[in-house]
């Protein structure tokens, strides 16, 4: 895609933004090239057919990937919860034991 689309790119880089989006932007390169002639626009529609091809495309992975990470995130949270409590629990433990030495001592 990138070899296809390669002058593409380099028009890319000569947008004045970085984020550009080709579409209206002030200091694009693409609609500059488009407005004299340097850039068919019949290969500019391509291109933006196929990008949005591609984004269909994304989207759909992007919902099985979304629902992984989710799932991923989610262990991830609960099981920091528990290591959490556990340290805290052991905090207790530890505090509780120092404090409580003496007082078993004299109960014994
Ligand atoms: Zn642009």
């Amino acid at each position: 895609m990138e070899e296809m689309f390669g002058d593409l790119d380099e028009l890319f880089a000569q947008c004045r933004f970085a984020d550009c989006a080709h579409q209206a932007e002030p200091g694009c390169a693409v609609q500059q090239a488009l407005a004299e002639g340097a850039l068919d626009p019949r290969r500019w529609a391509s291109y933006l057919k196929l990008q949005r091809e591609l984004a269909a495309l994304n989207r759909k992975h992007d919902a099985a990937a979304r629902r992984a990470y989710q799932r991923e995130w989610h262990q991830k949270v609960m099981s920091a919860d528990r290591g959490q409590r556990a340290v805290e629990r052991y905090k207790h433990d530890q505090a509780e034991e120092r404090s409580g030495r003496g007082a078993k001592r004299r109960k014994r």
